[in-house]
């Protein structure tokens, strides 16, 4: 049997997994994110931690695969990295880099498109080749796997799907600098803000007034309970979801859409109120693809950078 090590490269953790080939993750462990200078000391310490596994675990180099990463930002098909604000990176050529460091074969890819191609190959999109994720998180990620590949695109922004402009006339910015982005309405955090708005001009009276402070999580429990405010948004992210994945979908045509991130466990009231929407904005021939939620939680990224060193 063969080995690949998945990591994935948080701003606050680093997730570290070794998988056989088949897919079965054997271990997995995590290590803080070390942002001193500019997270000059992030690949030493993931070497460090693979070194130390590969010495335990009494494994052969030539059963090793390589290393995947996973990192919070753009990443070209040369395996550059554009920036990554979230680690203090600045352009770099991490998978040459990390090469050398290391001796072993490495693949780098953007988290959210990792996660998707985990999704694809051990998890909800299992069995399917052409895969759309989207991850409600505090932000909003996404991946497209066409063909079995990430479509990375040719400046690493491909999958970028909470960054799509979805709404004019937007005062407050988004992380990434423009005004009326997907992120903005949909993400844990985005939905809380909509909220607070709601609850300052509209009179009635909701359970979310209760909330000291209020939680996306809070929103859809209370929309579950009946209140009718809380309905409301709910309803109102789903029909801009809806609305978003029905225009990605009349360009890519993918077999499935799997919607991940924390927010996701909201549930069923999430992927009923966004496959009513879908239908109604979709394109007629693709307008019953099928939208499930993720399996694999956090693990996502470290299946997908594993799946990454496969030809
Ligand atoms: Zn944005």
């Amino acid at each position: 049997m063969k080995y690949g090590f998945g990591v994935d490269i948080g701003g606050t953790t680093i997730k570290i997994g070794l998988f056989s080939i088949d897919g079965k993750l054997v271990d997995k462990w995590e290590i803080q994110t070390n942002k001193i200078d500019n997270g000059k000391y992030i690949l030493q310490d993931i070497a460090h931690v693979i070194q130390n596994k590969i010495a335990l675990q009494n494994l052969n180099k030539n059963e090793i695969i390589g290393i995947g990463l996973g990192v919070p930002g753009p990443v070209t098909k040369e395996g550059v990295v554009n920036g990554c604000v979230n680690l203090g990176w600045k352009a770099q050529k991490i998978e040459e880099d990390f090469k050398q460091m290391t001796g072993l074969n490495v693949k780098v890819g953007n988290d959210a498109n990792v996660a998707a191609l985990g999704e694809m190959w051990q998890g909800a999109g299992k069995g399917y080749q052409d895969v759309l994720m989207i991850t409600l998180g505090t932000g909003v990620g996404g991946g497209c796997v066409l063909n079995g590949k990430i479509v990375s695109g040719v400046h690493g922004a491909g999958g970028e799907i909470g960054h799509m402009h979805v709404k004019d006339n937007e005062k407050s910015a988004c992380g990434c600098g423009n005004h009326g982005c997907l992120e903005q309405y949909v993400s844990a955090t985005g939905i809380v803000t909509q909220a607070r708005k709601k609850l300052l001009y509209d009179e009635r009276s909701s359970s979310l007034r209760k909330y000291f402070s209020l939680e996306a999580k809070n929103i859809y429990d209370e929309a579950k309970e009946g209140d009718s405010i809380a309905i409301e948004i709910v309803n109102n992210v789903c029909k801009i979801l809806g609305n978003s994945l029905a225009s990605i979908c009349s360009v890519i045509d993918p077999e499935i859409i799997v919607i991940g991130g924390g927010v996701s466990k909201a549930g069923d009231i999430l992927t009923s109120g966004i496959k009513k929407y879908f239908q109604k904005y979709a394109f007629h021939a693709c307008a019953n693809t099928e939208i499930v939620l993720a399996k694999l939680e956090n693990d996502a990224g470290m299946y997908g950078c594993v799946k990454l060193l496969m030809k």
